[in-house]
């Protein structure tokens, strides 16, 4: 795997800090997931920074899972988060669990007692909330702030040993109740939680709050550069206090960096669980859900999720990306590896009435416009589909495909002329009537007249039926700019594609001619329907910006 080119202003500070001899001329970074759900497009930003990061400068990447909310977390999550992160392409140098460092935390937090940094306080959430002040207005003091040692000591430890209930009492930083950053003032930094955790099992009822526990992760794994997203940059002066008053040799520099959004895209566990836990969607792994399981298997791959991850870059302000972007890397990284296959999506029957009735034929089709893909034979027949799109009874000016008295190439094969169309008593179209002029074959010495449309068709004896999922954004826009699901991101074919679609391996991507990009879903297929998923179709509306 090539290196991911990062250059941006984190980059700058590492470099800075290197020439200035801190952290031992070391860079660590990590990436800190929550297990409490499946990973989306935005941490694939996060993990391509912190990995090549550290593959940058020689450094190191740990993968550290952040569990320090229990009541949300489940192993499902780890384990999928660790598959996520190996499929795009990085390996950790250290798995840890914020978990593990919970003895580690709690004497961190009896250290802040001791030195007076820290209380028990009885306030209720509401009254914390109210006691808190606002942007304008100062906080008030707790009633409770001014606990000796002793009592906070053992009050602390009670808490630990389980006597009291959740939400009763609270460890809060003891700062400054009049700063104007809220997060200073006396900020909560242990509760009590009665819950079983999926590491630690019962062994705990107190558990640290993110903004006490995530500092001491960093410092006590040795991270030199903590990189997160802006929505932590008012945080971070807690994030220093917490560092320096639990007393740490080489304190690590927290530096944010914007977060990515992308169009009409939900980018946030918790709005993705809903859908999962709605049935909205078939779990998080359908291939509509911006999660790396949904990506993964509608075809996407690793080396476009990491092309995107390295052209829409880092920076310090927020913006919002074009999906189209993401789905232009996907064509950019399939387009010179896949093969081509003839596959109609919507049939409408073709009778050729003057070719014999009961022979067969095989013309030869190139694999790919690069010549060393060579060739496959495909069989042709009087009895053949095509796509309903590529027939208009009343043709509009430009269009060059079948209509009646038109002549088009029928890819591979013949000239074939529309003659006649045969319809229902709704007066659809249910057959058109061609004759086929047996001295156009492909590759033959005719040169009598040109065609100016090239179709793609099937054998109706000889092709398989494919059912054939074609997704669109999960998410739309309403009439005031609302997300809400859209209706329409999932169009279901059922059509016949060629022979030789079943000889390709289970999970090679390919593309339909003229249609798109496709890989079997193998979830979904039966042994007697196989399922194939448009990754995205061939028309970009995205331009590369001059
Ligand atoms: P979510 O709301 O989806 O749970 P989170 O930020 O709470 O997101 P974490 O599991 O805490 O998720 O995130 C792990 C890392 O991924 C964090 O460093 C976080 O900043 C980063 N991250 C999360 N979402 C994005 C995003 N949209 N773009 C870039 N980085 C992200
Ligand atoms: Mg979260």
């Amino acid at each position: 795997m090539a290196d991911l080119e990062f250059s941006n202003f984190i980059h700058n500070i590492i470099d800075k800090d290197l020439a200035e001899g801190r952290n031992n001329g070391e860079v660590y970074t990590r990436f800190p997931p929550e297990p409490n759900g499946y990973l989306h497009i935005g941490h694939a930003k996060s993990i391509c920074l912190n990995f090549s990061t550290a593959r940058k400068y020689n450094g190191k990447c740990n993968l550290r899972f952040d569990d320090t909310n229990p009541v949300k977390e489940d192993t499902e999550y780890v384990e999928s988060i660790e598959e996520d992160v190996k499929w795009l392409g990085f390996s950790w140098d250290e798995l840890r669990f914020a978990s593990e460092y919970f003895d580690t935390m709690y004497e961190c937090a009896v250290k802040l007692i001791k030195a007076g940094k820290a209380y028990v306080c009885d306030l209720s959430a509401d009254e914390i909330r109210e006691y808190r002040g606002t942007l304008t207005q100062p906080g008030k003091e707790s009633p409770y702030r001014n606990r000796s040692v002793e009592e906070n000591l053992d009050l602390f430890e009670r808490m630990k040993n389980g006597e009291f209930p959740d939400g009763a009492k609270i460890l809060r930083a003891k700062i400054d109740m009049s700063s104007p950053n809220i997060n200073m003032r006396d900020p909560a930094i242990y509760r009590i939680a009665h819950a079983n955790h999926h590491k630690t099992g019962d062994k705990w009822c107190v558990y640290p709050m993110y903004d006490f526990a995530h500092p001491l992760e960093d410092a006590i794994e040795g991270i030199t550069h903590s990189i997160c997203t802006l929505e932590f940059e008012d945080h971070r002066p807690l994030y220093d206090w917490v560092i320096r008053e639990t007393g740490w040799e080489n304190p690590p520099r927290q530096i944010e960096f914007a977060r990515l959004n992308l169009t009409h895209t939900l980018m946030s566990k918790r709005y993705l669980k809903a859908l999962v836990d709605n049935g909205d969607v078939t779990g998080w792994d359908d291939p509509r859900m911006p999660t790396i399981a949904g990506i993964r298997r509608r075809g996407y791959t690793p080396a476009a999720v990491r092309d995107f991850c390295e052209r829409i870059g880092v920076a310090k302000a927020n913006s919002t990306v074009d999906f189209e972007l993401l789905e232009h890397c996907v064509r950019e990284d399939l387009k010179d590896r896949t093969v081509s296959k003839m596959v109609v999506l919507d049939p409408i029957k073709v009778t050729v009435k003057n070719y014999p009735e009961g022979q067969t034929e095989y013309v030869e089709v190139e694999n790919s416009k690069k010549p060393e893909d060579g060739s496959r034979t495909v069989p042709f027949s009087r009895n053949l589909y095509v796509d309903r799109s590529d027939f208009m009874e009343n043709p509009m000016k430009g269009y060059f495909r079948l209509f009646p008295g038109n002549e088009v190439r029928f890819k591979g094969a013949y000239f074939l002329t529309c003659e006649e169309v045969i319809k229902d008593e709704n007066g659809n179209a249910v057959e058109l009537i061609c004759t086929y002029d047996p001295e156009t074959k492909c590759g033959g010495a005719f040169s009598g007249r040109k065609v100016k449309g090239t179709i793609h068709w099937v054998d109706a004896d000889s092709a398989i039926p494919v059912t054939v999922n074609a997704y669109e954004s999960l998410m739309t826009e309403d009439e005031n700019g609302n997300q809400v699901l859209n209706p329409n991101s999932l169009t279901v074919f059922h059509g016949f594609a060629e022979p030789s679609l079943a000889e390709l391996p289970e999970d090679e991507r390919c593309q339909f001619f003229r249609h798109g990009y496709y890989i079997k879903d193998s979830k979904a297929s039966k042994p007697d329907e196989a399922v194939y998923t448009r990754i995205v179709d061939l028309k970009s509306s995205w331009k590369p910006k001059k």
